[in-house]
Order: C-alpha cells, then sequence, then structure tokens
C-alpha cells in the first residue's frame, strides 16, 4: 500500500482530515507512488491559523536574518541538487538533465530573494517642500497562498515562496496533485536552514483547497500558475475576496523562421523547444511560422532531427523525450493529432507511431503537422505535449499577424540573421517574452516572467522586482519637524 502524504502545517507533518486520496503516479512507468489527500477547506483553515501566527513574528525579524535563513536554504538546495532533480523525473517524467535544469532555476529564485535587505528598501526625499520629507517604506503583506501546475514541480513554487518569505509574509502552497512530492523535501530542508515554524506551509488537494485558499480571510494575496481558465477564475474570484492576485496562465507560443536564419541552429532550437519536457512547458514552442520559400526545407530538417530524439523514462542516460503526465492527457493529445488529420493539416511525423507509445508509461513520440492554418483547433488550443504545427507564410508582417492571433501571448520566437527584422518583430509582437535566435525565451529569476493576453491574469508578474512588489506593501511617510 503506497504511503498517503500529509500536509506540512506548522513545521510539522500533519495528516489531512479528509479521507479521499488520489495516486501519485511515475508518469514513464504508471507505478503508484504515493497517495495524495484531497485536503478540505478545514485543513486550509489550519494551515491559515498557522501561517497567521507564524507572520506575527516573522513579519517583525530583521531583514537581514531572514535573508541569512534563504543563505542557509540556497546551500542545503545545492547539496540535494540530485536528490531533487531525480523526484523531479520521477513525479513529472522529464528527463534527468531537464530536470536538474529546473532545480538549478529554484535555486536562481532563493538566490534573487535573499537580496531582500536590498530588494525590501524604501526610498526617502528628504525636502519635498521647506521643512518637509517625504519616506516610503516596505512591509509584508500578511499569508500569502501559491497554487502551483504539475510541469515545473520545483521551479515554479520556487518562483513564489522564497521572495514572498524573504519579504517577511509567511505562505501556504497547494501543490500539483499530480506531482505533489518535490514540494515536501523542499520544506524539510527549508526548515532545516533556520526557518521558523509555521512559516511555510503545505496543503495538498484540489478544487477545494484551491477554493479554501482563495476565500479565507486571513490570506491576504494569491500566486497562481497554471491553465487559462483556472488562471480567470482564480484571478476574478480572489479579487472577488479582496485579495491581490497574479496569475499566470497557458501558451501557444510561436516560433518564427525567416529566409535568412542559421536553419541547422534553428532547426536545434526549435526541436528542444518543442518536444523538451514532453511539450509540458509554458515556453514551449508549439508553432513554427516559416517565413518565404524555406518551409520545404524547414519541415524535412524537422522530421529528420524528430527522427533522432531517442523516447523512454526520463530517468536513463540518454533519454530526451520522457512520456507526458497522465493517461488522461495522453488520450487528450491523441484526440488532438486525430482532430488535425480531420481538419486537413498534414500530419508529417506521426508519434503515434512510435514504438515507446504503445508500452507501459503515458508516452507520445514528437509529431508533426504541416500546412497548419489559423482557423484550425489545432493551431488555437493549448495541446501541452510533443506536438508541433508548421504554419507557412509569405513575409514576416504575416508571421506576426498569425502569432498576435492568438488569445494567448506568453512567448514568441524569431531566427534571423537581420537585426531589422528582429526590430520589426520585437516591435509588433504582442507576446511578453520574446527570443531572438533562441527556443525557450525563459527569463532569470531576477527578471519577471511577464506573460501577455490571456496568458496572465493580473498586474504584476512573478520574479524579479514585480515579485518584490506583489509581496510586499508600502508606507508613505510625511513628516514636518
Ligand atoms: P491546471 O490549471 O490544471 O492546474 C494548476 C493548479 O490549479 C493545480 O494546483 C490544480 O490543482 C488547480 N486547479 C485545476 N483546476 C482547478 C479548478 N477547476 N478549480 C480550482 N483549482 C484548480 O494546470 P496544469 O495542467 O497543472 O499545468 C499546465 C498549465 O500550466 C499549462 O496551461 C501551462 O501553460 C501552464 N503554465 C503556465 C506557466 C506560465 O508561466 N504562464 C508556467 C507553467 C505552467
Amino acid at each position: 500500500m503506497a504511503e498517503i502524504l500529509k500536509n506540512w502545517i506548522g513545521g510539522t507533518w500533519v495528516a489531512s482530515e479528509s479521507t479521499t486520496n488520489e495516486p501519485v503516479y511515475n508518469p514513464a512507468t504508471e507505478e503508484v507512488l504515493a497517495l495524495v489527500p484531497i485536503s478540505t477547506k478545514g485543513d486550509v483553515d489550519r494551515a491559515a491559523h498557522a501561517a497567521k501566527a507564524a507572520f506575527e513574528t516573522w513579519s517583525r525579524t530583521p531583514v537581514p536574518r531572514r535573508a541569512r535563513v534563504l543563505f542557509k536554504y540556497q546551500q542545503l538546495l545545492v547539496d540535494h541538487w540530485e536528490e531533487l532533480a531525480k523526484l523531479v523525473t520521477k513525479e513529472n517524467g522529464k528527463s534527468y538533465n531537464e530536470a536538474y535544469g529546473e532545480v538549478q532555476r529554484g535555486i536562481e529564485c532563493v538566490e534573487f530573494a535573499a537580496g531582500a535587505p536590498n530588494l525590501m528598501m524604501g526610498k526617502q526625499l528628504p525636502d519635498i517642500a521647506s521643512n518637509l520629507e517625504s519616506g516610503m517604506y516596505r512591509y509584508p503583506v500578511g499569508v500569502v497562498g501559491g497554487i502551483t501546475p504539475f510541469n515545473f514541480p520545483m521551479m515554479v513554487p520556487c518562483w513564489m515562496f522564497p521572495l514572498a518569505i524573504a519579504c517577511g509574509n509567511t505562505f501556504i502552497l497547494k501543490p500539483s496533485e499530480r506531482t505533489p512530492l518535490l514540494a515536501g523535501r523542499l520544506a524539510e530542508l527549508f526548515k532545516e536552514a533556520g526557518l521558523p515554524d509555521g512559516v511555510f506551509n503545505i496543503v495538498h488537494g484540489s478544487h477545494d483547497v484551491v477554493n479554501g485558499i482563495l476565500e479565507h480571510k486571513d490570506i491576504k494575496a494569491i500566486s497562481f500558475v497554471g491553465s487559462q481558465p483556472v488562471a480567470e477564475y482564480i484571478y476574478k474570484t480572489a479579487s472577488a475576496h479582496g485579495k491581490r492576485v497574479q496569475a499566470l496562465a497557458g501558451a501557444k507560443n510561436h516560433s518564427i523562421v525567416m529566409p535568412d536564419a542559421d536553419l541547422d541552429g534553428s532547426v536545434k532550437e526549435i526541436i528542444n523547444a518543442a518536444f523538451g519536457s514532453a511539450g509540458e512547458r509554458c515556453m514551449a514552442c508549439s508553432v513554427v511560422v516559416a517565413v518565404g520559400d524555406i518551409g520545404d526545407e524547414l519541415v524535412n530538417k524537422l522530421v529528420e532531427a524528430a527522427n533522432q530524439l531517442t523516447i523512454g523514462n526520463g530517468a536513463n542516460d540518454g533519454v530526451f523525450l520522457g512520456p507526458v503526465i497522465r493517461g488522461a492527457h495522453k488520450e487528450r493529445t491523441l484526440k488532438y493529432i486525430e482532430i488535425g488529420e480531420n481538419e486537413g493539416a498534414l500530419l508529417i511525423r506521426d508519434g503515434r507511431k512510435d514504438a515507446a507509445s504503445s508500452g507501459e508509461g503515458y508516452f507520445v513520440g514528437p509529431t508533426i503537422f504541416d500546412q497548419v492554418s489559423s482557423d484550425m483547433k489545432i493551431w488555437e488550443d493549448e495541446i501541452f505535449a510533443p506536438v508541433l504545427s508548421v504554419v507557412r507564410v509569405p513575409t514576416l508582417e504575416e508571421a506576426v499577424e498569425v502569432s498576435n492571433r492568438s488569445e494567448l501571448g506568453n512567448g514568441a520566437c524569431l531566427f534571423t540573421k537581420s537585426g531589422s527584422s528582429a526590430r520589426q518583430f520585437r516591435e509588433t509582437i504582442e507576446s511578453g517574452m520574446l527570443g531572438i535566435n533562441l527556443g525557450v525565451p525563459a527569463p532569470m529569476a531576477f527578471f519577471p516572467f511577464s506573460g501577455w493576453k490571456n496568458s496572465f491574469y493580473g498586474d504584476l508578474h512573478a520574479n524579479g522586482t514585480d515579485g518584490v512588489e506583489f509581496y510586499t506593501r508600502k508606507k508613505m511617510v510625511t513628516a514636518r519637524w
């Protein structure tokens, strides 16, 4: 019988009051790794109580002392890097190399947060009028709730809780019920680093926990990352309950390849961006737009490169493409491949035929459609799987137009040798994170992660100084002496 996970409340493991559990699978083997409790609003209330009590002292702990805990935490995460990466691969399915890189991205967030004494500084103007001074001071907002997706069990929670906590807040994390294991290690190591009990809490579960967090009167701010419909729901519900919200949503990222691009270099980047992490990245490339007469050569090279990819259990050496997260997600992906065929797109590489796709594990091989147009569902919807669409257009203007037709605007890339094409792309594309001659333009922890349009709901993005603004509130003091 697999272990039933517990919630982490007040610095210790606490059983959920719920008797409903869901299996957590290794998606490469279908082995049940644990059972995750589908916790209740009562469990959320218990965590909120602990977090509110801890806020009293943590918010008043001097900022350099808080930062010192973050420094220690950073070292512990570095010491446990391999263990954490293996756990990511086990519960998520991505290759060990990808998981190792993900852990690095998480550690970078902790490094940024350790700069809290600098980040928390206010501003003063000694003479706003004669004998009148004004100053701005920063304070934490209170208890913060974080709700995260399955695809980055290390990195995405680390976008939230290290910075929120460094700023003096206390935190309740609701990890994805499909990848809940890593969060537990993050909590234990934070305690080992010296974090006081109750500052960081975890409540496992799904909708009830999320709604409990959104409605709870003692939770003041919500950070969310996940799919577009849920992000919209979180934004509307949390705002209606008077909370500040940042909700990062889904993506349909286009990569435009110009006739003057280095085709081999572009293909290498696009293959990594489309099929790395089985296409389950919010920065995945899901549409390639071939400009001018390079279409045939580009698709031939893409198919050739996709044929070389090793598919299998991400824990094994040399594997590039692991499984998708669940059997249901595999079924959904296969449906989309059928839809693409029925819509008249040209299936030039069929991932259903790859050997791994028929054994145990939720594998789908790299799949490529050519002759896709923006009236097709496979162009419009986020499939979130190793399925790449190729659209062909005559000019850069039309390529940008195709990309801008999407309601999502997380990322976009351009492959070119021309500075003026790069400038035109930068100025006209409606996406928040751009790449020039690279496939995955994910900003590092000290910059905001800034999707546009329906890829983001809120004002202040995750990470960087946006994150500091989000996790703090200001007092303005004007004084005459
Ligand atoms: P998801 O929206 O299904 O789940 C995200 C979180 O919301 C989970 O914790 C889940 O338990 C909860 N949730 C799901 N449905 C809910 C509902 N109806 N009510 C309340 N809570 C609910 O997302 P996912 O499948 O775990 O992750 C993949 C999605 O996340 C993709 O759309 C991807 O693009 C997006 N994502 C976006 C970014 C970004 O930076 N914009 C980063 C990573 C992932």
